[in-house]
């Protein structure tokens, strides 16, 4: 099913363009400028869709970079103005809510600057091995080319065909968060475009204010051009565990209990590498598309389970191993799951290649895409909470709000991670509690019906105000200054001057709409 958003003429403004193409000369862009600028109708409606298919906000014009240089000339040409243009880098455009949208400006579309010679591998056992990364590139890009030489990031999204500047913007996180932090706590080095057109290579020493702006800074502070990730050996396979619960106090008490003990220093070899958990509700089969995971012999005995009990909780853990680790696996395991408060009978155990449990989501997109239903509105909503508040969240928003509703359609996501695994010099935004949980709902909906899901959000947003619970939305979206300086809590000052310093004009980003919106 394609979304064709109608693009009105009058969005075109041809002054701006024709001033935009003879302003950014052939000697700036040796290719062409002329093809590397577009505005016909197939760039901007590109430009002005996104994953959410809830936003449309189009461009006056496309920039494909073929170089760094060219994304420079940009920016410089947008600060040359008395009234400057705003510009946005898109990664995959994954947003969901115009995020990476720039409403008559110009958009970036940062993967045209992908090519093979933007990754490459560094180091040695000495001082360790690192990826250099375009911002551009695809993390699926990443894993295939770090793979190559048996080594990996230890950090990842659930899905990877997002990119590294875009999930840098944010954090990046999954199940390998509570134990190796998110994605931005996972780089050491960024070479960054910034608001002014100045083109710095930062780090945790050396601008380091610039490096702490940019990462989860949802591209408010420069456009992320290159990123230098460390590398670790890669295991060949994983053991993969889904366990149920019927009780929400059992199922996060096992999730915190787990989550300590894989942190705890002496038990670190023998830790996991990811948990996650996830809600099996309603009627339908257990399995989606972010993972098909049980046995089709068993799905019968889950739905009536579900049926009997309304939700279902299902941790999720994985352990990686490889040849040498392979006959310590499955005692580990066992010790660490030992004692767990799941229901007796129903763990679930799968054993799959590294690549295929890392790329778990991918068989899920192809076949949504081939049924005509990955490009419809995405309703999504995701928040951190605070662990003291888990239970409360479950009585008043899974058990009341979700299930009276009964229209949530699409996986939600739930699992714990640790504070002290972020920086909280850089510009994301979590909860103040050491252990807090993530909560995706990822709902994805009909053309005509996202509104009710929208809807559902707005109350579950409300109800988490009204008991005051101090949540943190990730992939935030706000529409006042007010809600987001609210969002920025202590750090909204050090946002705004971090804006003055590195994007003064406030040209970048605009769809985060945090500056103007
Ligand atoms: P875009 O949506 O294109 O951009 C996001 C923001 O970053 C925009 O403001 C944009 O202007 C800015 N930006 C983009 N590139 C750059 C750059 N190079 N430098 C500076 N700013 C830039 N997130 C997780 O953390 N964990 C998950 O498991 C996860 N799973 C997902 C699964 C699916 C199917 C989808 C659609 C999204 C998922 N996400 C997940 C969300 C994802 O991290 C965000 O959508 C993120 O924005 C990355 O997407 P993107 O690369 O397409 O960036």
């Amino acid at each position: 099913m394609a979304i064709n958003f109608p693009i009105p003429t009058y969005f075109v403004d041809m002054v701006f363009i024709n001033r935009l193409k003879s302003l950014i000369s052939k000697s700036f862009f040796p290719h062409d400028g002329a093809t590397n600028l577009r505005h016909d109708s197939a760039a901007l409606t590109s430009a002005a869709t996104d994953f959410g298919h809830m936003v449309s906000d189009p461009p006056a014009a496309v920039l494909f970079p073929s170089s760094v240089n060219d994304i420079i000339t940009l920016v410089k040409l947008a600060n040359s103005r008395s009234v400057p243009f705003n510009i946005a880098a898109k990664g995959c455009g994954h947003s969901v809510r115009g995020q990476a949208m720039a409403g008559n400006g110009v958009v970036v579309e940062m993967t045209s600057l992908n090519n093979p010679t933007r990754i490459s591998i560094s180091g040695s056992e000495s001082v360790g091995f690192f990826a250099d990364v375009g911002g551009e590139q695809l993390w699926i890009d990443v894993l295939n080319a770090t793979l190559k030489h048996g080594l990996a990031p230890a950090s990842w999204t659930d899905y990877l065909y997002l990119t590294v500047g875009g999930t840098l913007s944010n954090a990046g996180i999954s199940g390998q968060t509570f134990r190796y932090g998110p994605q931005i706590s996972n780089v050491v080095e960024l070479d960054v475009v910034t608001g002014k057109g100045d083109l710095v290579s930062c780090s945790a020493e050396r601008n380091k204010e610039l490096f702490n702006s940019v990462l989860g800074g949802l591209g408010q502070f420069g456009i992320i051009v290159r990123a230098r990730i460390p590398l670790f050996q890669a295991p060949n396979r994983v053991k993969w565990v889904r366990m149920l619960y019927s009780n929400f106090s059992e199922f996060v008490k096992d999730q915190e209990k787990l989550i300590s003990m894989s942190n705890n220093g002496s038990k670190q070899k023998g830790a996991l590498d990811y948990l996650e958990g996830l809600l099996l509700m309603h009627d339908g089969p257990p399995d989606n598309w972010r993972s098909s995971f049980f046995p089709p012999s068993h799905h019968s005995t889950i739905i009536s389970l579900v049926n009997q009990h309304s939700i279902i909780y299902c941790l999720e853990v994985a352990k990686y191993y490889d040849n040498r680790s392979r006959h310590t696996l499955d005692k580990e395991l066992d010790d660490l799951l030992e004692g767990l408060d799941f229901l007796p009978r129903y763990k679930f155990e799968k054993d799959v290649s590294y690549v295929e449990f890392l790329n778990r989501v991918r068989g899920g997109e192809l076949s949504l895409r081939s049924q005509g239903v990955w490009d419809v509105p995405h309703p999504w909503l995701n928040l951190f909470v605070p662990k003291s508040r888990i239970i409360e969240f479950n009585s008043g928003i899974f058990k009341d709000i979700i299930l009276k509703r009964k229209i949530t359609n699409g996986p939600i996501l739930i699992y714990p991670m640790n504070r002290s695994k972020w920086d909280d010099k850089m510009s994301a935004v979590i909860p103040e509690e050491e252990v807090f949980y993530t909560i995706g709902f990822l709902n994805s909906s009909g053309f005509e019906d996202w509104e009710a899901m929208e809807e559902q959000n707005k109350e579950i947003l409300r109800f988490c105000n009204s008991v005051d619970m101090k949540i943190k939305q990730y992939l935030p979206h706000y529409k006042t200054k007010e809600d987001w300086e609210k969002h920025f809590g202590p750090k909204w000052k050090m946002i705004q001057d971090r804006k003055k310093e590195f994007d003064p004009k406030m040209i970048l980003s605009p769809g985060q709409k945090i500056f103007n919106p």
